[in-house]
């Protein structure tokens, strides 16, 4: 049994890295893609985790394959593409700092996932399924996602959603916004931002937007708040817990650590265990996740970022909360 396996993008991401001694700008090759950071830090933990997606047959392939392989992620639902090349994406600074991404994914490979694909036992064999949106943004991936998903809701397992916002990659906000919602229908535990909360419900008040998502029929949700700390909701009750203040470096991959940890904290339970966690229970999880949160903010890139245990229990001990904003 996998404790979560995750369906969805893995791509590189190509950060800038400086200049050459000829002045050439120099990019770093960093794995990408949120549902392999979610597994990433669920494995830290020590989770036992899968992985289902897409890679081209070539060096940036072979590069994730391996790299999930060191993290003792499953990869045997790991397809490869033989025509089409592994998803890149490029970051880059303009002059003021400010980052902008081009996408090199029309075509992508983790784009040409198809349903016939996808290796049934990783999904009847796994506690959790987790996806996010962006294997949502086009065909073929769009309708293996979800058909997986039906599959695990159907056998019974808990699903996980967090449907991450990269408008570059929708056509326009209204596309994004319906295809994310039709997601939002099937999982049981969902994880939202505050901007992602407001776009899928209009509400920007957290106890009124939470309260929309749960409509949509998921048990549990989180709003990760950033140095805000997080917010939950499971049914009638709601919470939000602060931030610690620890040093942060580079926020990529926070949102992952946190829904990474919390998934962790939930392993082994059915959805009934779930529904009624005590109040304490929760928020002690939001601490724990607040706190693989901010450790991942303290530290370079998202998979390397992911913390131990030992790290978390320590952060929760010693480190001071944010005042709250
Ligand atoms: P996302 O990347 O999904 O937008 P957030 O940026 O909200 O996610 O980060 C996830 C969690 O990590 C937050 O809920 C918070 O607990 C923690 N975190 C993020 N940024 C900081 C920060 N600057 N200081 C402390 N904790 C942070």
């Amino acid at each position: 049994m996998f404790d979560v396996t995750a369906i969805g993008e893995l791509l590189i991401d190509f950060t800038p890295a400086g200049a050459s001694a000829a002045g050439d700008p120099l990019f770093a090759q960093k794995p990408g893609g949120a549902p392999a950071n979610v597994l990433a830090a669920n494995s830290r933990l020590g989770g036992r985790n899968a992985f289902i997606g897409k890679v081209g047959n070539d060096g940036f392939g072979d590069f994730l394959r391996g790299m999930l392989e060191k993290l003792r992620i499953d990869v045997s639902g790991l397809c490869t593409d033989p025509e089409i090349p592994t998803t890149l994406a490029f970051v880059q600074l303009g002059r003021n700092g400010e980052r902008s991404f081009s996408f090199y994914r029309k075509p992508g490979a983790d784009l040409m996932l198809r349903d016939s694909e996808i290796k049934s036992s990783l999904i009847s064999g796994c506690h959790i399924l987790h996806f996010g949106s962006v294997s949502l943004t086009g065909e073929p991936s769009r309708s293996a996602t979800l058909s997986a998903v039906k599959s695990a809701r159907k056998a019974g397992r808990i699903v996980s959603y967090d449907p991450n916002y990269r408008p570059l990659l929708w056509e326009d906000a209204g596309t994004a916004k319906r295809q994310m919602a039709a997601g939002l229908k099937l999982a049981d535990i969902v994880k939202v931002s505050e901007e992602e909360m407001t776009l899928l419900t209009g509400e920007t008040d957290l106890e009124k937007g939470s309260a929309a998502l749960a409509r949509f029929g998921a048990s549990l949700i989180f709003v990760s708040l950033g140095a805000g700390g997080a917010f939950y909701r499971s049914g009638d009750r709601c919470a939000s817990l602060p931030a610690y203040d620890v040093k942060t470096i580079d926020t990529n991959g926070a949102g992952d650590a946190f829904l990474g940890a919390a998934l962790f904290r939930l392993r082994g339970k059915t959805l009934e265990e779930i529904r009624s966690l005590k109040d304490a229970e929760l928020k002690d999880i939001l601490l724990f996740a607040n706190a693989a949160g901010a450790l991942a903010t303290t530290k370079n890139g998202a998979i390397p970022a992911m913390p131990s245990l030992e790290e978390i229990r320590s952060c929760m001990e010693t480190v001071p909360f944010l005042p709250r904003g």
